[in-house]
């Protein structure tokens, strides 16, 4: 699962820039550093770790100079894999970079694969698996809330919270365990329904915390929206209102948006996709029969809609067929051209959209724009304040989900005076299941499946 080899990689993105970074990790890091790095005037001693050094990078094949640097050796375990590692700061530029990876390689090191680096710092015991994760997530983070989750999660918090969950259940399953070892010690009825209690509050607990996956997985991926309306309503110059911008063409024929528009935007942290499509008609012929495929096509495949209607004018018979395709679907109604005579029936609009907000615009104007931006947001994410802790990993939620139903079953024992070995069964479950999260226990497949989402350097 391991190789102690050394390997390396550039770790900065392809492309020109001020600077680039090339990493190595493993026990020849050091011997390498000595061979390719050379600090003139200040001679070639030992280097001082955790330090940055200034000298050039020379091919020891041929002498040849490749680059004037900075070098840093972080001697393990005080390093991000928790082996020795060497950076090389170099030029940008991706051609200087790869010069010195390939010497680097020449010199010994193996081309590193996605994540290893990470992975190696999960398997030295300098980051949980957990950590690790948050790692991917934060060099994914689109938005600054998305970044602070993750930030979270790579200082621990998660890891924090399980560790402690963990605490309280080992205490349990002492308990249980003692009813085993000393059968005398019956587990009599007063002590069963304590353990009941501490059982059910930890599951409450996790069951809680299982709650704010959704939340956080919005704030993760975000959320794509699909901006419905037949022509001519005002969908475009909406979508431009909520950019602040003029993104896309307006014009007074209905159909122009014939192309369908991506665009993003930033909900107080969450973000948020919008997709602009040619409109919802009853088509006339193939080309707007092919548009209007395609628009239902979009919104199906999106979480949410902003429907938007013309208020100027009455509901017409293609708004009553759209409205039936957003039933059940999260989103708002848009009552735009608020600042026209208003010639919509809101009672008919009410009784259409039952459980949907409606809300008042004027995407020309500019007015009502806040109000849709803060109906969309909560329409998502509630109203409720962040939770302190917050579940974005799909395989996390997983696993808590297992140690809920383990612990359930832990209780449902204890209450049917089950013999106290099945309980200890079912708490051991529970207790493997958490330690999953942070990967206390863990097999190759996962740790393959997470790593190689990373990208080569990380
Ligand atoms: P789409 O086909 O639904 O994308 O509609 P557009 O955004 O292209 O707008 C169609 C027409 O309605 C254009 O002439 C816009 O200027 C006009 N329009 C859009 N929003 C408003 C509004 O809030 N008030 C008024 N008076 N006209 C609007």
């Amino acid at each position: 699962m391991y190789k102690e080899d050394t390997i390396a990689a550039v770790a900065t993105p392809v492309g020109e820039g001020g600077i680039a970074i090339v990493r190595v990790s493993g026990p020849e890091a050091e011997r390498i550093g000595r061979d390719i790095f050379h600090r003139g005037a200040s001679g070639n001693g030992r280097l001082q770790s955790h330090k940055l050094h200034h000298g050039t990078i020379c091919d020891p094949k041929n002498g040849k100079v490749l680059d004037d640097v900075l070098t840093t050796l972080m001697r393990r375990p005080r390093s991000y894999t928790g082996e020795d590692v060497l950076e090389v700061h170099c030029h940008g530029g991706s051609f200087v970079a790869r010069q010195i990876l390939a010497t680097v390689l020449n010199c010994g090191a193996r081309y590193a694969e996605p994540g290893e680096f990470t992975k190696r710092a999960f398997l030295n015991g300098r980051l949980d698996l957990a950590q690790a994760e948050g790692v991917l997530d934060l060099i994914h983070a689109r938005t600054e809330k998305g970044m602070r989750l993750a930030v979270g999660q790579v200082r621990g918090e998660l890891s924090k919270w399980v560790e402690e969950l963990r605490e309280e259940l080992i205490g349990i399953m002492v308990q249980v365990e003692a009813a085993i070892d000393f059968p005398e010690e019956e587990l009599e009825l007063l002590r069963r329904e304590e353990l009941t209690g501490k059982i059910d509050s930890l599951k409450s607990k996790i069951l809680v915390i299982i709650g704010t996956y959704e939340w956080g997985r919005l704030y993760r991926e975000g959320v794509r929206v699909c901006i419905a309306g037949r022509p001519n309503v005002g969908k475009s110059s909406l979508l431009n209102a909520l950019l602040g911008e003029e993104r896309v063409i307006v014009a007074p024929v209905p159909g122009t948006t014939r192309d369908f528009i991506e665009e993003s935007l930033n909900l107080d942290g969450l973000r948020t996709v919008l997709w602009d499509t040619a409109g919802i008609q009853e088509g006339k012929d193939e080309v707007e029969r092919v548009g209007v495929d395609f628009s239902l096509k979009k919104l199906a495949e999106a979480q949410g809609f902003i429907l938007v209607l013309d208020g100027s004018s009455p509901l017409t018979q293609q708004d009553r067929s759209i409205m039936a395709e957003v039933r059940g679907k999260k989103g708002i109604v848009v009552v735009n051209k608020s600042d026209l005579p208003n010639k919509l029936s809101i009672k008919e609009l009410k009784c259409l959209a039952p459980s949907h907000e409606v809300v008042s615009i004027s995407a020309k104007k500019c007015e009502g724009i806040n109000e849709l931006k803060k109906r969309l947001r909560s329409c998502f994410l509630g109203e409720q304040p962040e939770p302190e802790i917050v579940v974005t990993n799909l395989r996390h939620k997983t696993a808590l989900e297992k140690s809920a139903t383990s612990l359930l079953e832990a209780s449902k024992s204890l209450r049917g005076a089950m013999p106290p070995e099945m309980v200890a069964v079912d708490l051991q479950e529970a207790n493997q299941n958490l330690g999953e999260v942070i990967g206390i226990v863990t097999n190759d497949d996962i740790l393959e499946r997470i790593f190689s989402q990373f990208c080569i350097g990380k």
